[in-house]
């Protein structure tokens, strides 16, 4: 008996989307099969043909290649991320490393990157429109970047460099897992849970469920609970033990080690970058990246660095004024940070979660992200009830534009659950593009809110609704996204671009008069009070000294272990220590990230000599707002225009200074981020 692969046929389903009710586990490998070979026989054409290589015969062709794959690729990751089971996990453990030599196979074929090298060679004669010859130069150096030129001894040995990294980098990350899924704080008594805030008390509770016990609550070293608990806990000596723990993932002798993990990663890196002919892997990293060179992120992270550490020494001063305050006469030491930064902050602002929370319920933030999308890009979000997603919470949207044409599909996944992953992210079902008709994106945002008893509204604290702004901002990136090409479309830009449509959208949410309009009580219906939104915004300055030293001190380590001449044999906790000697890092404050489980930097290579990219899009978003304050509005309809057909509509289309410039008029400063965090001029007043 032969069943029919659904993954395999068209799916007549409601907008294209997947058919989620009959798709399962056992039908990816098989797909995955006929899909990897169909795009390698697509690829193997294109190489093979007899004709002279022209923009459509080889450059167009292979972008539209592997569309089958592309369509099975999309629905995989996004289930083994959102709604997940052991069956997806054995079938993701033995896909990547076919998926990454599938990549393998493509880039190394030397036929097809020779015809690609020809007209790249004769660009400028082929009368390539603007978007084309963006595609043929973004294709050539994808070529390039991943070893298309070397020889084929170099070229082997790249591979072999890859497949090993991939290797590396899953064992660090899983010895970072480890280590935060095996420790446990445990809290056995009334005073052992001193000062924690009921929702610290039942996430702690459940996580003790989870491992078998009810007569106790456990603190494990996952942010979520271990930044609450040393954030509330008023015993000193608890927080202790949890900080140290915390800071020293990754870092014990021993099977679980990270240590030598990360040396021969650091070494391969190097090797791969000296093939390439690159000094060190900082270089090679910046070659396809906004800033460019390492001298330009360090010009960035300069401005930044001694002003942040002057703040943080007038912000632990305040914490010890504090700590004295209450008669505790203590050394602010780093597990004290977040404790007495929280009680300061209560003093200074009176704001805590339970003031703002009841003027956050979910559907109230949600219809403040779909105004604002309105009010600036003519955007509606029109609800689809009876079309059923891949978990019954999920819900689907069709997005109209100004002509209530049709231009997107849009997936709000919201709530935390077992199966899903931890944190927030956007992703896509379906890239937009033109080139073989018209195809809309479906693209969906995943958060992990508590979702409200039954009956009860969930209700979000500050960080939870910007969060969701600024996963909706890269939501509108995709949607709004007009390009022909799919290899161009949507969030596929540079690495230090990507953030600037996600974290610009955060700031709508905090101007007075949206959350006049849409931050009302869920009891009583009332607008949030003139001082409290006063009070928000104050607040945004709190704490920010601590905040960039904790990051920027990642970014700039991040880059000096990537700078090195010649990295073999170093002993990264070693290094750590002799650089953050070196820069001044303050005793109080530890790394954001340490190197013995720093995953941005070890658990892939896409943000290795690149932490700094939050930064650098920061600068972009700043600067960016403030055209609209310029032109006196949050609402301005030019300004919006430029920033839709600059920004969220041109995908890779455009080179992203290039793309900046005709958004703003001129090249970014930095000044607007640096006044944001309080970083410039008189220091900001309490
Ligand atoms: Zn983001």
């Amino acid at each position: 008996m032969t069943t029919e692969n659904p993954l395999l046929t068209e799916w007549k389903t409601p907008y294209g989307l997947p058919p989620f009710a009959v798709v399962r586990a056992e039908h990816f490998a098989p797909a995955f099969d006929v899909a990897l070979r169909q795009h390698i026989a697509e690829v193997e054409r294109i190489a093979a043909n007899p004709e002279a290589p022209t923009f459509d015969n080889t450059v167009a062709a292979f972008d539209a290649s592997g569309r089958v794959l592309a369509r099975i690729s999309h629905l995989f990751h996004n289930l083994c991320s959102s709604e997940t089971s052991p069956a997806l996990q054995a079938v993701e453990r033995t896909m990547s490393p076919r998926l990454a030599a599938h990549q393998n196979a493509i880039y190394l074929n030397a036929a097809l990157f020779a015809r690609v090298d020809s007209l790249h060679a004769r660009r400028d004669t082929l009368g390539l429109t603007p978007e084309a010859r963006r595609l043929l130069e973004r294709v050539h150096l994808d070529f390039v970047l991943a070893g298309a030129r070397l020889d084929d001894l170099a070229k082997k040995r790249f591979a072999a460099i890859s497949e090993r990294l991939a290797e590396l980098q899953t064992t660090y990350s899983q010895n970072v897992l480890h280590d935060e899924s095996t420790w446990v704080l445990w809290l056995k008594e009334e005073r052992d849970l001193a000062g924690l805030p009921a929702f610290v008390r039942a996430t702690a509770r459940e996580a003790a469920q989870q491992r078998g016990r009810s007569d106790a609550w456990a603190i494990t070293l996952s942010r979520s609970l271990v930044a609450p608990f040393l954030t509330n806990s008023d015993r000193r000596d608890l927080r202790e033990r949890a900080f140290k723990a915390w800071t020293q993932r990754g870092e014990h002798a021993g099977e679980h080690d990270n240590r030598p993990v990360a040396r021969e990663i650091l070494a391969l890196r190097h090797e791969q970058a000296k093939l390439m002919g690159y000094a060190n892997y900082a270089e090679y990293a910046l070659v396809d990246r906004m800033a460019g060179t390492p001298a330009a992120v360090a010009r960035l992270l300069e401005q930044v660095w001694t002003p942040a550490k002057r703040r943080a020494a007038e912000e632990r001063d305040a914490l010890a004024a504090m700590a004295a305050s209450r008669g505790e006469a203590i050394t602010i030491e780093p597990w004290d940070w977040r404790y007495y930064a929280e009680k300061v902050r209560q003093v200074r602002y009176s704001v805590d979660d339970a003031s703002v929370k009841p003027y956050f319920a979910l559907e109230r933030v949600v219809a403040a992200a779909f105004d604002c999308a309105e009010r600036l890009f003519g955007l509606r979000f029109v609800p689809c009830p009876d079309v059923a997603a891949y978990h019954p919470d999920v819900k689907v949207y069709e997005v109209r534009g100004r002509d209530d044409r049709q231009v997107g599909v849009f997936l709000h996944d919201n709530f935390a659950r077992a199966t899903k992953r931890g944190g927030a992210w956007m992703s896509a079902y379906r890239l937009q593009s033109r080139i073989a008709g018209d195809v809309l994106p479906i693209i969906v945002n995943n958060n992990n809110f508590a979702k409200g008893a039954p009956g009860e509204p969930t209700l979000l604290s500050l960080d939870d609704a910007l969060t969701l702004f600024h996963e909706f901002g890269h939501g509108l990136h995709g949607l709004l996204s007009q390009v022909t090409f799919e290899s161009l479309s949507g969030t596929q830009v540079l690495r230090d671009f990507v953030e600037l449509p996600s974290q610009i959208f955060e700031n709508w949410l905090l101007e007075p008069e949206v959350l006049k309009r849409h931050a009302c009580h869920f009891e009583t219906g009332a607008p949030m009070p003139d001082d409290l939104i006063t009070r928000l915004e104050q607040a945004r300055r709190f704490n920010q000294g601590f905040e960039t030293v904790e990051y920027t001190a990642c970014a700039l380590v991040d880059m000096a272990l990537h700078a090195q001449a010649n990295p073999d044999g170093v002993d990264i906790t070693t290094f750590e220590r002799e650089e953050l000697a070196r820069i001044g890092m303050p005793r109080e404050i530890v790394m954001r990230h340490r190197l013995p489980h720093f995953l941005h930097l070890f658990a892939s290579s896409g943000y290795a000599a690149g932490y700094y990219v939050y930064m650098w899009a920061e600068v972009l978003d700043a600067d960016g707002y403030d055209a609209f304050l310029e032109a006196g509005s949050p609402f301005d309809p030019a300004v919006a225009e430029r920033l839709r057909q600059y920004v969220y509509s041109a995908g890779n289309t455009l080179e992203p200074g290039a793309a900046f410039r005709a958004f703003r008029g001129r090249d970014p400063k930095v000044e607007p981020m640096l006044s944001k965090r309080g970083l410039a001029g008189a220091p900001a007043s309490a």
